[in-house]
């Protein structure tokens, strides 16, 4: 049994105002990782922008990173962190250090560009961790409750080009820092919220049906789940209350520290495709899923799943109820053609050997038919 965290998290609302100064430990160019928008809309430019300036740590924003980042935006990324605006090509990294704003896209991206640029590598070796051999610091703010990245040390990518998507892990994309502050979240609209809410739920039920579980991470579990199952309606009614946003906020970070030990599984990997080549958001992906899977694991972790009903109070029945209340829906249509060549995607994903039991072809096969006959 191991619990292994090397991240500082710094929770609450104006961490970054209040600890923001450590930032200056990790260098004086700043490359800041975002999206197009999320990063203004937030709030975390205008917390951040002075704060660096009255560090007097230079920054350049990199901001071309789009839901589920595509591995093209990992290379200009690489480039953008170590050339000169003129395009010059430099022998000494033009930044220090990474500072990655946004969801979990945008944390992701500035893992894979540390690790890309740190080591020089290809797009084709971005899977390969054998070659991760450093990373540039990497400090995470997140602006959804959803991944947790910014307490993992993985990082999602896709291929826009073949429609796959897959992570990797190494101990090296764990941020050194990450200031979670949940008033980065109420410009989330209703569906984001939802959906990323729904993620984390996701992470920290996998911890529990992870071949990785132990027990450190039960309160975690327990305690997330719960948070999510008492806040999650009350934040949709209200999206701009700041108890629940913190609650929902807590809960995704637990999730994160949860999957940095036990990973995903099957409920993961089975999204995944529904993501590329349906178009779900992430957390919408694991949800359609969410009752299939937990009922194919049941019987192999009954008891852990008996104990977390009772701590949250509910029965697996009345859980089944509140996922019908959020209203996730799949309109899409299962084909041959989607099963034929995405299931053998799904079989061979990193995260099938943590299932806990034997997860077979014909397993997969069965909930995605099911999902589409009830689009
Ligand atoms: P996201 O893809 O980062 O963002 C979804 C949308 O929300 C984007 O349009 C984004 O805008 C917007 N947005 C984000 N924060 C906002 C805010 N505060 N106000 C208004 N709009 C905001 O969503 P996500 O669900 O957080 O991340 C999903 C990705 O993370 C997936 O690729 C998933 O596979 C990955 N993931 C990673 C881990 C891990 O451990 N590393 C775990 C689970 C999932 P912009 O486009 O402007 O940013
Ligand atoms: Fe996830």
């Amino acid at each position: 049994m191991y619990f292994f965290i090397p991240t500082k998290i710094y929770f609450g609302c104006h961490v970054l105002k209040e600890f923001g100064k450590e930032i200056s430990k990790y260098g004086n160019k700043a490359f800041i990782v975002t999206g197009r928008q999320s990063a203004v809309q937030s709030g975390v430019l205008d917390d951040l922008l002075p704060l660096l300036e009255s560090m007097q740590i230079e920054y350049t924003i990199f901001n071309e990173i789009t839901e589920n980042p595509d591995i093209k935006s990992i290379s200009r990324g690489k480039e953008a962190f170590a050339t000169q605006m003129q395009g010059q090509r430099q022998a000494l990294p033009l930044h220090d250090f990474i500072i990655a704003i946004g969801g979990g896209s945008p944390l992701d991206a500035g893992k894979a560009i540390s690790i890309m640029a740190a080591n020089d590598l290809e797009e084709k070796d971005i899977y390969n961790t054998a070659l991760h051999k450093k990373a540039f610091p990497i400090i995470a703010i997140p602006t959804t409750s959803g991944t947790g990245s910014e307490a993992t040390q993985y990082s999602v990518l896709s291929n826009n080009e073949t429609k796959i998507k897959a992570g990797f892990g190494n101990e090296l994309m764990f941020p050194k820092l990450s200031f979670v502050d949940p008033k980065y979240t109420l410009s989330l609209g209703y569906h984001v919220t939802r959906d990323t809410a729904i993620d984390a739920l996701s992470h920290l039920l996998e911890g529990l049906y992870s071949n990785k579980y132990n027990e450190f991470l039960l309160p975690f579990i327990c305690t997330g789940v719960k948070l999510i199952f008492e806040n999650l309606h009350a934040c949709l009614a209200d999206l701009q209350n700041i108890k629940y946003r913190h609650n929902l906020m807590l809960a995704s970070n637990y999730g994160g520290i949860v999957i940095a030990h036990s990973s995903t599984t099957l409920q993961h990997s089975i999204g995944y495709p529904l993501t590329t080549v349906y178009g779900l958001s992430h957390g919408l992906a694991n949800g359609v899923v969410m009752k299939q899977i937990m009922d194919l694991y049941e019987p192999h972790i009954k008891k852990r799943l008996d104990d977390l009903f009772s701590f949250v109070g509910i029965t697996k029945n009345q859980f089944f109820d509140w996922i019908d209340t959020l209203e996730l829906q799949f309109e899409g249509k299962i084909d041959n053609t989607f099963i034929e060549k995405r299931t053998p995607e799904v079989m061979k994903s990193r995260n099938m050997t943590l299932n806990p039991f034997e997860v077979k072809e014909n397993d997969v096969i069965k909930i995605y038919r099911e999902l589409g006959s009830s689009g």
